[in-house]
């Protein structure tokens, strides 16, 4: 089977759609969570989501936060004011289909998780310490993660210590003996590329193909101020930062 995953879409309809778009046939989509905040499309990215034949999807912080799960106090003041409004505008089912939405899933020899195997909601992996003590809890030998905005491999082959790598794009990857991946993110990349971010997993083959498509910016940023959110989730697109 040929997967789409996907991860902290951010109610960036233009880049949602672009991805949807560049992956082609796909056999199921698995989404790591935070559909929502910063964005100024969660209807319609949500909805179009929750469309998709064969989605695996779960809760990322923004989302928990929306639905009344995460005190807004843990988020930087711009994030609370995108959570608030999100809030104000979103459907009541969409609000349920996000709800709905666990925070931790095993799909076979995977876990899938929006931030960690260890805490689903909270924790950044962005290092190979962090990786190591995650992988040595996690009950399968791989682990898909998001959160953190930024593809990235971390292996772990027979040695005590854990690899990183920044995936080749568009280079099927043999998986590891244990791994970490992280697909980036769809809709606010944070790694200098502004360019959305996903990957397709081939379970078949056991490889990992990082992806990026460059999408309509413009259209996202013009969202964004219209609906009068913070003019930062908007000029920072253009930075991928
Ligand atoms: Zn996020």
């Amino acid at each position: 089977m040929k997967i789409l995953v996907i991860s902290d879409i951010h109610a960036n309809l233009a880049a949602l759609n672009r991805v949807l778009d560049d992956s082609g046939s796909v056999d199921a989509v698995w989404c790591l969570g935070d559909l929502v905040g910063y964005g100024a499309e969660p209807n319609e990215c949500v909805e179009q989501l929750s469309l998709l034949p064969n989605l695996v999807c779960l809760m990322g912080n923004h989302d928990a936060a929306v639905v009344g799960q995460l005190p807004l106090e843990s988020f930087n003041n711009e994030a609370q004011a995108s959570i608030r409004w999100t809030q104000q505008n979103i459907q009541p089912h969409l609000l349920e289909f996000l709800k709905n939405q666990p925070t931790l899933r095993i799909m076979g020899n995977i876990t899938l998780a929006h931030a960690s195997p260890r805490l689903p909601i909270w924790e950044y992996i962005l290092d190979t310490e962090t990786a190591r003590i995650n992988m040595e809890g996690m009950q399968t030998p791989y682990a898909f993660v998001g959160h953190t905005h930024q593809p990235v491999t971390y292996s772990k082959n027979g040695r005590k210590w854990v690899d990183w790598e920044i995936p080749l794009i568009g280079m099927p990857t043999p998986f590891p003996k244990y791994g970490i991946f992280n697909p980036g993110s769809v809709g606010q990349p944070r790694d200098r590329d502004p360019r959305a971010a996903y990957a397709i997993y081939d379970d078949t083959n056991q490889t990992w193909e990082a992806r990026r498509v460059a999408y309509d910016i413009s259209t996202t940023q013009k969202a964004i101020l219209t609906a009068g959110l913070p003019t930062r989730h908007a000029t920072r697109l253009n930075e991928g930062w």
